[in-house]
């Protein structure tokens, strides 16, 4: 049954079935110690090795530079919309001891790109943390969006804090505690290609401004270039392995020396599990772990890295996977709608679209739920759009092969001569 089945699910989502089997071995006698993985003391040295060997991995796939930390963190994606905006605002407390009462009791601003739902939604929670969050823009709002995601604006119209109409940096004091971008939006179909333009923001704010990535759903999927941020961090359920695990790749120098130093300077006061101090100085150990899920992930790492070509390997698979589908899109002379209008944009892992009546305009939910039925029939399953988008959303990620891809280009032609 699973080897004919193709799982497009946007995540949790396909993982290698050779990890799995693995894995599943792992949890019931590991390492022929008589004992499951999960029945271990995190604090063995058995279980040291699993952690430390997921995190060689890790950092050899990513080139992830010596002075970055890499933390096993809980709480999913999710957490980290507060998690990134906690630890950096206390870090700048601590680097700017005057700044709030110099600033009417005001902290730094916050600059958010709101490509997706997902980073919307951290700019959501930063607000409602109480700090000083903007959008730098909001694809929503942008001309030609119908008030939907799609389109990202040229780097030259974001509206970047401390930076003024001719793109100059006006004051350094005025530079935002961190940029926040989302690479890849899960949920509708948009990823910076072929990366987020760091290099075209203004040199003195890329330079001073600590930039965050949310890379949950494209991680290891192609190159990206850590020492560019301050901080990447992904949850595991896409291209690393099962829920429950959330990696933090951060800068060290700026993971606050003592999480409260700053908040007799108007910093915020970090709940402890969400302070990367203490999982950084703790090697990941300060409290109890998701061990399945760090395990199973460093097994996909392993793989990655010994099997599959590492993340060179995966990207070149990914530009062909994605382009395989997005290819019978364009021809299928109006059946299929790509939902993200600018070909610049579109996510290599999830893809996104509408099914039209004759028309050639109207989605048409018979066809969609047809189209759903059909894949089912050759076994593809968990193709339904995203309930706020609507419509079809083939993900696929790295555990996603370029021959299960041919069955569902396969089944998209059969589709569009079937309704023609
Ligand atoms: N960011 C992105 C890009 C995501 O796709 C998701 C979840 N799919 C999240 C954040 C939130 O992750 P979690 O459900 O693990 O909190």
């Amino acid at each position: 049954k699973r080897e004919g089945t193709i799982n497009l699910g946007a995540g949790p989502s396909s993982l290698p079935t050779s990890v799995l089997l693995e894995a599943a071995q792992g949890i019931l006698d590991f390492s022929s110690t008589g004992m499951g993985l999960t029945e271990l003391s995190h604090r063995s040295g058995t279980f040291k090795k699993v952690i430390e060997s997921a995190e060689e991995d890790l950092r050899k796939l990513l080139d992830i530079p010596e002075n970055y930390a890499v933390l096993f963190m809980q709480g999913g994606g999710t957490e980290q919309f507060s998690g990134t905006a906690l630890n950096l605002l206390a870090s700048h407390a601590i680097a700017h001891p005057d700044y709030v009462q110099q600033h009417n009791g005001q902290g730094p601003a916050l600059d958010y790109a709101v490509s997706g739902s997902w980073s919307a939604k951290a700019l959501k929670e930063s607000k409602r943390l109480g700090g000083n969050a903007k959008a730098v823009f909001d694809s929503r709002k942008l001309e030609g969006s119908d008030g939907k995601f799609g389109i990202i604006p040229p780097t030259s119209t974001w509206q970047l804090s401390g930076v003024d109409g001719s793109g100059k940096v006006a004051s350094k004091d005025e530079l935002p505690a961190m940029l926040y971008y989302c690479d890849n939006e899960t949920v509708d179909g948009v990823e910076y290609t072929p990366a987020f333009p760091i290099d075209q923001l203004p040199k003195e704010y890329a330079q001073n401004v600590p930039i965050v990535a949310d890379c949950s759903s494209n991680i290891l999927s192609r190159k990206i270039d850590i020492a560019a941020h301050s901080i990447v961090f992904f949850g595991a359920q896409k291209n690393v392995g099962p829920a429950g695990v959330t990696i933090v790749i951060v800068k060290k120098d700026l993971i606050a020396r003592d999480p409260d130093e700053g908040v007799s300077n108007g910093g915020p006061r970090i709940p402890t599990t969400l302070a990367y101090k203490h999982h950084a100085d703790a090697n990941s150990l300060y409290n109890t772990p998701p061990m399945f899920a760090i395990y199973a992930s460093g097994l996909v790492f392993a793989d990655l890295l010994k099997s599959k070509g590492g993340v060179v390997g995966a990207s070149q698979r990914a530009d062909m996977k994605s382009r395989a589908v997005y290819d019978v899109i364009s021809k299928s002379q109006g059946v299929f709608a790509a939902t993200v209008k600018d070909p610049a944009s579109r996510s290599r892992m999830n893809i996104c679209f509408r099914i039209l009546a004759r028309d050639g305009k109207t989605p048409n939910n018979e066809l969609e739920e047809r189209f759903i039925k059909r894949c089912r029939e050759k076994g593809i399953e968990q193709v339904k759009g995203h309930r706020s988008v609507g419509g079809i959303r083939t993900s696929l990620y790295n555990a996603v092969s370029p021959e299960q891809t041919l069955v569902l280009v396969d089944v998209m032609k059969a589709f569009a001569k079937e309704v023609q």
